[in-house]
């Protein structure tokens, strides 16, 4: 272990005006290079099109077709499970020294492309500057981490002794994953799993969400050009009826791996359950989901540190990640305090386009800000609106622009307690006191991520025991976990609890043999 000197990433001071004009002049090659194009699929380390593509847009202003993806056929996938089947025959006996320097080398080819990626992802799912930063440092963390997992994992493990046996204990990998994964996070998330995946010694098929294939595609061409064997990806985009429940069903996937939503997690895990005809293993399925990430905030937390990091979390990237937090539980006799602070900051953030940074930029789709609004119409029903509430002026452009939204005393059965709504929705409801704080982060189906504002050790210390979620932050933002230090993976109806960039990360993809040897 501790193999090589480790350090996260850091992240660029975009308030340096010469780093700010890099990242400007990089959406402007990005912009001569890839807009207009036409992608391929990658089948058996082939470009491969297809008779139909879907476009691409930008949801900064959904008039502009940034780019064009084939839509895969019923065969493509055939062909691709194909590839993954024969290339993991191969792959599977593949040195570990070989994947880690893979890995190492797609460190270093993305440290020089950061801003590029970084204009990509703000074209396809709207995130400015920082928030594409945030995700791009943690794509070469990932690489960073793997490299170390691979080699630490390929020791094995020792075993208790025995006097006449030579007892080992093996890790090997399992076959063909699937990874599925979501617009949100479109560099970072797929990449973590497609690692998990390929560190073990499985080979992939990956179809990432058809908001955000350009991300995916350019990492999977940044593996070849490390190194990586270019049959050991599939790479497949298109249609759910082609790519959904026909890719999780098929009998030859060994296992899945998904992020997303709770609705489609749990379909995938039923789905896997049943074995398919021919198909000899029982499949795994990784399923991150949701989260209703509270931060809770006692009467003795710092409110200022408390409020900063509840607008960071609440209205990064506009509330669309599975770790923002969307409910805020204070002591009462700071609820009011709180409030106002947060309603504030809140208040002064700009709307606008990711591609000039505006701190709030517009979520996905038309359709998911009409269904955020039917949340906030419903809430000014049933609790106090305290900012926002309405779409946001966007001027000329097109795009999904909703106002930072605020609800105060909202009541915990509330939908706007309850349900994840990923936007830039915050519901504030007052507790009791501290203990009663804690009882209400925990009601919740979902555990993913929650923040606990307060100095006081003994309080700090039931929080730590008390609070169920898989991410616990104490006295600092909910959001923004790093790869190989805060292992990301929640608690009950947010998901399986994989925590990729933890210790325990790659034996999801790997298992375990026992060898007794007698001589
Ligand atoms: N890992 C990210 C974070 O800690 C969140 C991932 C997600 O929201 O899907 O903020």
């Amino acid at each position: 272990e501790g193999f090589l000197p480790f350090e996260h990433e850091p992240y660029f001071s975009f308030g340096d005006a010469a780093v700010a004009q890099q990242q400007q002049e990089a959406y402007r090659q990005v912009r001569g290079q890839y807009v207009g194009q036409r992608f391929s699929l990658i089948i058996g380390g082939e470009r491969v099109e297809s008779d139909k593509t879907f476009e691409v847009r930008n949801p900064a202003d959904t008039r502009e077709v940034v780019w064009r993806f084939p839509k895969a056929t019923p065969a493509q996938l055939e062909q691709a499970i194909g590839a993954a089947r024969a290339a993991f025959e191969e792959w599977r006996f593949s040195d570990p020294f070989q994947r880690a320097s893979i890995f190492k080398r797609a460190a270093d080819l993305m440290r020089a492309r950061r801003m590029e990626f970084n204009a990509v992802m703000g074209l396809e799912n709207g995130k400015n500057w920082f928030e594409a930063d945030g995700e791009i440092a943690e794509c070469v963390d990932h690489f960073e981490v793997f490299a170390r997992e691979t080699l630490r994992w390929a020791q094995g493990k020792p075993v208790y002794p025995m006097p006449d046996e030579h007892v080992t204990t093996v890790y090997e990998p399992i076959g063909v994953v699937a990874v599925i994964s979501p617009w949100n996070f479109p560099a970072a998330i797929p990449l973590g799993m497609a690692l998990g995946a390929i560190a073990a010694g499985n080979t992939v098929v990956w179809k990432p969400a058809s908001e955000t294939p350009l991300s995916s595609y350019l990492l999977v061409e940044l593996l070849f050009e490390a190194g990586l064997p270019r049959n050991v990806i599939q790479f497949l985009t298109g249609t759910d009826d082609v790519l959904g429940d026909p890719l999780v069903d098929h009998k030859d996937i060994r296992m899945i791996a998904f992020t997303g939503s709770k609705e489609i997690g749990c379909r995938i895990m039923e789905r896997a359950a049943k074995v398919q005809p021919g198909q000899r293993w029982l499949k795994r399925v990784m399923a991150e989901m949701g989260g209703k990430d509270p931060t809770v905030v006692c009467a003795d937390g710092d409110l200022d540190a408390a409020a900063s990091g509840i607008v960071q979390a609440a209205f990064g990237y506009a509330g669309q990640k599975c770790s923002a937090c969307s409910r805020v539980i204070a002591e009462q006799s700071v609820y009011d305090e709180l409030l106002a602070k947060v309603v504030k900051l809140a208040g002064e953030l700009k709307v606008g386009s990711p591609e000039d940074n505006a701190a709030l930029g517009p979520v996905i789709h038309a359709g998911s800000a009409e269904r955020i609004m039917k949340y906030v119409e419903a809430g000014k029903q049933s609790a106090r609106l305290v900012l926002g509430g309405e779409r946001a002026d966007s001027g000329e452009a097109q795009g999904g622009y909703v106002q930072p939204t605020i609800f105060a005393d909202v009541d915990p059965r509330d939908p706007l307690f309850q349900e994840e709504i990923f936007g830039p929705v915050l519901a504030f409801t007052p507790a009791r006191d501290w203990q009663h704080a804690i009882e209400l982060a925990n009601d919740s189906e979902y555990g993913l991520t929650a923040a606990f504002y307060s100095r006081d050790p003994r309080k700090v210390e039931e929080a730590r025991r008390k609070i169920h979620v898989g991410n616990l932050y104490i006295n600092r933002k909910c959001t923004g976990a790093l790869s190989g230090t805060h292992a990301f993976g929640g608690y009950g109806m947010s998901g399986t609890n994989a925590k990729v960039g933890g210790p325990d990360y790659l034996f999801w993809f790997l298992q375990t043999k026992t060898i007794a040897q007698k001589y």
